[in-house]
């Protein structure tokens, strides 16, 4: 396997919609790993907030700063899309203990169903600790305050989809 800084990453998830939490991820990610692909999820939640398309948009528009961030949509296996990317690591978020478990398991399961492919762990800024999509998708559909939680873009598309 090449060094880090040769390896392609992939960072999945349903980012509906992407937070500064998973910016701040992307952010260190960038540095680690020759290429990011920010990788979105279809057909995980049932009823998402944001359609795919919007989510792809949104993951465009905020990772514009980065040259080597590329966001792309999949479906089916993890293991299967890395190896058709080309990729040697999946990069994942762990904001505190309550995600360890779940976090775990799918990396075993994924190193099971494919060796090669090593999972990546990375902690975001403390201040980003107790964010999580679903809770600003709560906030906005009771009209909190989004600042420091989102971009102002994706507080912007937040505000008109819910109202
Ligand atoms: P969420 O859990 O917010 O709905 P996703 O399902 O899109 O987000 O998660 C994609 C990845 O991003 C997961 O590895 C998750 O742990 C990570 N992640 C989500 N929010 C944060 C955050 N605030 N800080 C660090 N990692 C995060």
């Amino acid at each position: 396997m090449p060094a880090v800084g040769h390896t392609i990453a992939i960072y999945p998830g349903s980012f509906d919609p992407v937070t500064n939490g998973h910016l701040d991820l992307i952010e260190r990610g960038t540095k680690i790993f020759q290429r990011l692909i920010v990788a979105v999820l279809r057909n995980a939640d049932k009823d998402p907030l944001f359609t795919v398309a919007e989510r792809v948009e949104m993951l465009r528009q905020v990772t514009q700063p980065w040259a080597n961030v590329e966001v792309d949509v999949f479906d089916g296996l993890l293991v299967d899309y890395s190896r058709r990317r080309g990729a040697g690591v999946i990069l994942r978020g762990i904001r505190a203990i309550s995600d360890y478990e779940y976090e775990l398991q799918m990396a075993l399961m994924n190193r099971k169903l494919e060796p090669q492919l090593e999972t990546v762990f990375m902690m975001p800024a403390l201040k980003y600790s107790y964010l999580s999509a679903r809770l600003v998708r709560e906030i906005a559909q009771f009209g909190g305050p989004l600042d420091g939680l989102v971009p102002p873009v994706v507080e912007q598309k937040l505000r008109a989809k819910v109202t």
